[in-house]
């Protein structure tokens, strides 16, 4: 049937695909809402409505009706430590989402029970004790009870690690186990470990631990990252900076991920920092990188981006909002050298720096780097975290050309940053309008996956309501941003640190064809329903990677997750929840629609002869005949 009157021809350069029927955010001040876009090779070939995009559907063009559903550009988490995110996903368990501790520990019981002798229960951030309906960590009896025999680890944030019995026999922990620098294990009356390890304020002490649990070979590395991907891209996520983190050495810890690239399996763009491993050995490191590789190395899909998020692990601030704010050593001498030699060689890089201490005293190493016409010579730079910046310190960030990328880790450490600073600190924690008033760039993320969950509405929710996971008013009001402005940070902002700004974050011709259609409207849905948003439809590069509810069957199948005792072949990755506050029969009106809907777009398809959803997509909607 014709559209608006309109029949498709035989176009010179038809479309790969067609959405139409979609609320359109572009985030292109120029041409902010549109109801249709098409797509050739990989780039946005038009923007607007049907009349612009049906010229351009050819015989082979597929079409895709959004049945009137809000469509934004793909999300962009700029500091994401998806790599290694990815070589683990399906070794742990997530709780990612749950409300109530209960249901976690039966997650945890259940999944001791599928999990074979030799393996390990792994439970590795991305929650908080504050997301529980029970507002508690599990103890260690709770731990034992549910496994028994299997060694079961659970990192809370960076603040501590819950062992049971069996995992401290497997990590070897007895009396006479010494304290690490900077990390408690914590013992009773006779002198045992009970189980409990504190960072304190270092978090080796917790990852040391879980990298005694068996690693998975390469072909389960690279099913693992393939699905972490896709389980991102559930979300609407694109693109990634990935922050590298400790036990990421490279090259070794980016094979997987560059041979997927290799391979044409990248489901999510993926711009990449190298990060040295070993303290006292960082300008070796840099020295050997500067010289064998270079930042822009690569392509759209897995590009160097520079050094970081550590330079050296001296100047290094863990952000344990339990413990008092750690006092770095004198670190400036082999911080300005590594610093030297990465302006030096064209290098851009990305720092740590959760506390206002710390950041003044690299921002004057960089200042003395600037007098000598040192910094940033051309170079990208920028803070990540940044808590506790003060106004002053952003002027000279400023002044340098500097940038800032934000994560929402007081969505989960909100209660102990209020403890231990007070509610009027965590209100500008951090400043998010100053930074924008200095019309700084700053991007927005996650820190996933051992701090923050990889969610990004979690991510947005915090940036547009100031609330953490708990519930609790946190940011002062005018540090709280629009939904237009926190999207902005989550697609632009990343775009900016990676200078992809001219073909990544809009919706406008030539830029890269990377979208997502949401599962309810953002800029419409009650607060409270934000972190609760899902993708229906997931696009990069022209490729649908993601497709669900009346989109269904429309992204290619993976292969099954292995190993098959994986907690994700039973519990999946975030957890599904309905959104709370939600009156009963409201929350089924919903669920009654949302079946209508997809029951309404099968029968749809089915009338027209097309595949039933999960045998593939019609190569074109017959709304164009
Ligand atoms: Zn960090």
């Amino acid at each position: 049937m014709p559209v608006a009157g309109l029949r498709p021809g035989t176009p010179d350069q038809p479309a790969d695909l067609v959405i139409r029927n979609a609320k359109v955010h572009t985030n292109d001040p120029g041409r902010p809402r549109a109801t249709a876009l098409a797509v050739r090779d990989g780039l946005i070939s038009a923007v607007g409505d049907d009349a612009d995009v049906v010229p351009l559907v050819g015989p082979d063009t597929r079409v895709v009706d959004a049945l009137g559903r809000r469509a934004v550009p793909g999300l962009n988490d700029s500091h994401l430590h998806v790599i290694r995110g990815g070589l683990n996903y399906v070794l742990e368990l997530r709780w990612d989402g749950v409300p109530t501790l209960r249901q976690a520990l039966a997650m945890l019981r259940t999944q001791a029970e599928r999990t074979p002798p030799g393996q390990w229960v792994r439970v590795v951030g991305g929650w908080s004790a504050d997301q529980f309906a029970e507002r508690r960590l599990p103890t260690l009896d709770e731990l034992n009870a549910a496994a028994p025999d299997t060694p079961v680890f659970v990192l809370h944030l960076y603040q501590s690690a819950l062992l049971n019995r069996a995992a401290l026999r497997a990590a070897g922990f007895t009396r006479d186990t010494p304290d690490p620098v900077g990390g408690q294990i914590v013992r009773g009356h006779d002198g045992e470990p009970t189980g409990l390890l504190i960072a304190a304020p270092g978090a080796l002490l917790l990852y040391s631990t879980l990298a005694k649990a068996p690693a998975l070979d390469e072909a389960d590395r690279a099913g693992s990252t393939r699905h972490f991907l896709r389980e991102l891209n559930r979300f609407g996520l694109t693109s990634a900076i990935d922050a590298a983190g400790g036990f990421q050495s490279f090259p070794e810890n980016y094979g997987t991920v560059m041979e997927l690239a290799r391979q044409g399996q990248l489901t999510l763009r993926i711009a990449y920092h190298l990060f040295p491993q070993t303290a006292g050995q960082e300008l070796d490191d840099l020295t050997r990188w500067v010289s064998t590789v270079r930042p822009g190395d690569g392509d759209a899909w897995l590009r160097l981006n520079g050094a970081g998020e550590n330079l050296t692990w001296a100047a290094a601030d863990f952000e344990n909002f339990t413990e008092p704010r750690p006092h770095l050593g004198g670190y400036e001498t082999e911080f300005e050298k590594a610093v030297r030699l990465l302006m030096e060689n064209g290098w851009g890089f990305r720092l740590h720096a959760t506390y206002d201490e710390t950041i003044r005293r690299d921002l004057a190493v960089f200042e003395k780097l600037a007098a000598e016409g040192l910094f940033p010579h051309g170079n990208r730079w920028l803070f990540d975290h940044a808590e506790t910046v003060s106004p002053d310190s952003l002027d000279r960030i400023a002044a340098l050309g500097g940038a800032v990328s934000v994560q929402n880790r007081l969505s989960f450490q909100g209660e102990a940053f209020v403890n231990r600073y007070g509610a009027p600190a965590a209100a500008e924690a951090p400043p998010l309008r100053a930074m924008l008033n200095r019309g700084l760039t700053v991007a927005a993320g996650t820190d996933a996956t051992r701090v923050s969950s990889y969610n990004p509405w979690v991510a947005l929710h915090w940036l547009v309501s100031g609330r953490a996971v708990s519930g609790r008013r946190l940011a002062a009001e005018h540090n709280r941003l629009s939904r237009e402005q926190a999207l902005e940070l989550y697609t632009l902002g990343g775009a900016r640190l990676t200078g992809e700004e001219d073909v990544k974050g809009r919706l406008t011709v030539g830029s890269y064809a990377d979208l997502t259609i949401l599962s309810a409207d953002y800029f419409t849905v009650p607060e409270p329903d934000i972190p609760h948003i899902e993708s229906v439809l997931t696009v990069v590069g022209g490729r649908i990677v993601h497709g669900t509810q009346e989109h269904q069957g429309l992204a290619p199948d993976l292969p099954a997750v292995t190993p098959s005792w994986s907690p994700v072949t039973r519990f999946g990755g975030y957890h599904a929840t309905p959104a709370p506050g939600l009156a009963g029969s409201h929350q089924a009106e919903r669920v009654a629609e949302a079946a209508a809907a997809s029951e309404e777009q099968r029968a749809w398809r089915e009338a027209r002869g097309l595949a039933l959803p999960g045998q593939g997509a019609a190569p074109l909607d017959p709304c164009f005949f």
